[in-house]
């Protein structure tokens, strides 16, 4: 019988994870089971419960339960622990648990390896101070970027993200409106794209060199990168790349091999 794994959130059918993991499975010439669970909202630690009473090996772990599963397990890699959210969780053969959280390798490897981007000494901006922001800026930071900075609508937000992580590296916090330079890299990890918003910093935050990543992902250009193409930014990006990376981290914490990404991020854009 296949290794059974699943992704759990609420909502959850518009999951793309049984799809990039099947197709890693595949590519890998392995078998194993993959399903999007709905749990209930007040339910996390019955949801978990059951599931490793049937024998899952494996979960992802989608909104809004991430922080959740974070305080329920005590067993974390040091990465998930500094994030404040777990996105993958190991059943191990013994009974006990692992928590783990591959966001913002996920991120990392998509910027450095499938676009070519050598994060080190660049002046970074990251839009935005929640769950997504918080969980990959230690992975950021290890690349040793010039400055990071971390602006958000509620700017106490990214202070307190930016005292957090002082001690990893150059960071510091500021409003929308108050940036003034321009940066080499500029990640957008609002959610302000759901809804076809973009945060309202200055033009000036854009050079030509200024490549420009949306964690969103969409078949049409988000709100973010149809603004960084109208101020002629050098490159942009959505977060489909980032979404498969991390998959691909979760892939190779359960199975003990790293899938091949490109051919799935290039099905996926089919
Ligand atoms: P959270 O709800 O935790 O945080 C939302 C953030 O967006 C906050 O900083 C909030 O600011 C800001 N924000 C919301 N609306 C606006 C707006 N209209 N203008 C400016 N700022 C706004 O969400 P997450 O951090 O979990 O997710 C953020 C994004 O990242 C989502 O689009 C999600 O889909 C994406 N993502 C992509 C992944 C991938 O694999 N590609 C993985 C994880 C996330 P404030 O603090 O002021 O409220």
């Amino acid at each position: 019988m296949s290794d059974k794994y699943a992704v759990i959130g609420n909502p959850i059918a518009h999951s793309k994870s049984p799809l990039i993991h099947h197709a890693f499975a595949k590519e890998s010439d392995q078998s194993i089971a993959y399903t999007a669970e709905l749990i209930p909202l007040d339910g996390i630690e019955a949801g978990l419960d059951t599931l490793q009473q049937k024998g899952f090996k494996g979960l992802n772990v989608t909104v809004p339960f991430k922080e959740q599963v974070w305080q329920s397990l005590t067993d974390k890699s040091e990465r998930a622990t500094l994030a404040g959210a777990v996105n993958t969780i190991v059943f191990n053969d013994d009974g006990s648990r692992y928590g783990d959280n591959t966001d913002g390798v996920g991120l990392c490897l998509d910027l450095t390896q499938n676009h070519g981007i050598d994060l080190a000494n660049k002046r970074i901006l990251l839009l935005g101070a929640g769950g997504a922001a918080r969980g990959v800026i230690q992975p950021l930071l290890a690349f040793q970027p010039a400055q990071l900075t971390i602006a958000n609508r509620t700017l106490s937000k990214a202070q307190t993200l930016a005292a957090l992580f002082n001690h990893l590296g150059p960071i510091r916090a500021s409003g929308f409106e108050q940036l003034t330079d321009n940066f080499d890299l500029i990640i957008n990890a609002t959610s302000a794209s759901l809804q076809g918003d973009v945060p309202p910093i200055p033009s000036a935050t854009i050079s030509s060199q200024t490549f420009c990543y949306d964690m969103m992902y969409s078949s049409t250009d988000t709100a973010f990168i149809q603004w960084a193409k109208k101020h002629q930014a050098a490159k942009t990006s959505d977060g489909l790349g980032m979404l498969v990376e991390q998959a691909a981290e979760s892939f190779r914490l359960w199975r003990g091999s790293k899938p091949n990404t490109q051919t799935v991020i290039d099905l996926l854009r089919q």
